[in-house]
């Protein structure tokens, strides 16, 4: 047989060296007897390097050693490439280098068996989102990335040059998701680029960040949102616990499948909450960080991950229905931060340019967004999840960037 893959380690013993190979199947081991493999061969390992990718003709025998189940006893090894030396970071070092130097040499550190099980899980967690969307009736689409005006309100938004004129990169396919519900696609669903230009520089923000937005119309109220929502996050947990758990295993991390349904807590309730530990939240605003880092302990006590916020008040974001003092719009929350925000839209026309002007924003500026509204739009509803952010939970990972293969962030724009 052919093996194929990267020098991960190297030891001479004198009477017998061992090769580790490494490639996307794991780590194997090659043993080197000196009596058992030819002269050549022998000689020929000490020449190579770590990270030199090579081919090893090889018969495969059960083996002894404790970390392996099988070893090769190899009969020629070709050089297919050579790596220079030094290396700027060692895929085999079992110390971690700074993110730094991580990111700078991000094809070096994916080759980390953890680093590269994130983005294993990461593909088939999109690959159970897909599945569920699916089989639930819903269409994947695609929208423009590329957009002439603001999504959600003029600001946090990069300008691209467009020939002539100005354009933005998009924040959101909301606007798109709507124009798809008057379209009467009824319920669509969108993997896509959020572009933010958010000057924080956050462990859970982003740049450029990837997002799971769904809509749907004909609904009763946000319920019918969250309970998609909810069935979709306990098909897809259910779905990786099952089926990653070698990847799991290789990261330590222990899915729990959160019970249906999530808890539900309304804003008022958590307002009174967070007053009762310490914090100084006024009744309208929106939770602050560290306000739901407390909410997010608070639920840890009562062994709640994944918790609904619901009923905010009517001051969230002018598309929001609403409804008295409050709004359809709720927050999906996992351990003290947000992962999807999401509720019922307004449907009727005078009311989004009622509440536009309410907003103080210009109903001008949002003219090819409301004929959308003009001309039979159903009652509709849906919601925006962080894919890095769900991930990061899932996979108790702390810092956003891990969950992306090349993050953007204020300081960072290669490689
Ligand atoms: P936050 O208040 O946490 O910054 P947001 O309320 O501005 O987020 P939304 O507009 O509600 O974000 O976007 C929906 C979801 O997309 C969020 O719940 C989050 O999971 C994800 N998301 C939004 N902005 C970012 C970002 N800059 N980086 C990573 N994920 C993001
Ligand atoms: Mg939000």
């Amino acid at each position: 047989m052919i093996l194929k893959g990267w020098i991960h380690e190297i030891r001479d013993l004198g009477g017998i060296k061992f090769l580790i190979l490494r490639n996307r199947e794991g780590l194997h081991q090659i043993v080197l007897p000196k009596k058992k493999v030819s002269k050549d061969i022998f000689d020929m390992v000490s020449t190579l390097n770590k990270e030199d990718v090579i081919a090893i003709e090889c018969e495969k025998r059960d083996s002894r050693a404790k970390d392996f189940e099988f070893e090769y006893l190899p009969s020629k090894i070709k050089i297919l490439n050579k790596s220079e030396t030094p290396l700027p970071l060692d895929p085999a070092e079992k110390v971690s280098a700074e993110m730094d130097t991580r990111l700078d040499n991000r094809f070096l550190d994916l080759r980390k068996r953890k680093i590269f099980n994130i983005f294993k899980i990461r593909s088939e967690l999109l690959k159970y989102t897909r599945e569920f969307l699916l089989k639930e009736d819903f269409i994947e689409i695609h929208t423009p990335k590329i957009i002439s005006t603001a999504s959600e309100g003029g600001t946090e938004l990069f300008p691209v040059q467009y020939f002539e004129k100005r354009a933005y990169l998009s924040q959101s396919p909301q606007l798109y998701k709507e124009m798809m519900m008057a379209a009467g696609f009824d319920r669509v669903f969108e993997i896509t680029w959020y572009f933010r230009a958010e000057e924080h520089n956050t462990r859970r923000h982003l740049n450029e960040s990837t997002a799971i937005d769904l809509e749907m119309a004909f609904i009763k109220d946000e319920e019918d949102i969250m309970k998609i929502l909810e069935n979709l996050i306990h098909y897809t947990l259910k779905k990786l616990s099952e089926n990653c758990k070698n990847e799991l295993d290789e990261m330590e991390v222990k899915i729990e499948c959160p019970e249906l349904p999530f808890k539900r807590i309304m804003y008022d309730e958590a307002v009174k909450i967070l007053h009762d530990r310490g914090s100084n939240i006024k009744w309208g605003d929106d939770l602050g960080t560290e306000d739901e880092k407390i909410l997010g302990r608070y639920m840890k006590e009562n062994n709640i991950d994944y918790y609904f916020i619901k009923k905010f008040p009517e001051n969230k974001i002018f598309y929001i229905m609403p409804d008295g003092k409050y709004c359809r719009g709720f927050d999906l929350d996992c351990n003290g931060v947000e992962i999807t925000s999401g509720g019922q839209r307004i449907h009727d026309h005078g009311l989004l340019v009622k509440r536009i002007q309410e907003f103080g924003l210009d109903p001008e500026n949002f003219k090819d967004y409301l004929k959308v509204f003009r001309y039979g739009m159903p009652p509709h509803g849906g919601f925006g999840m962080g894919i890095e952010r769900f991930l990061m939970e899932i996979l108790k990972i702390d810092n956003i960037r891990e969950c992306i293969l090349f993050p953007r962030d204020r300081n960072r724009i290669k490689p």
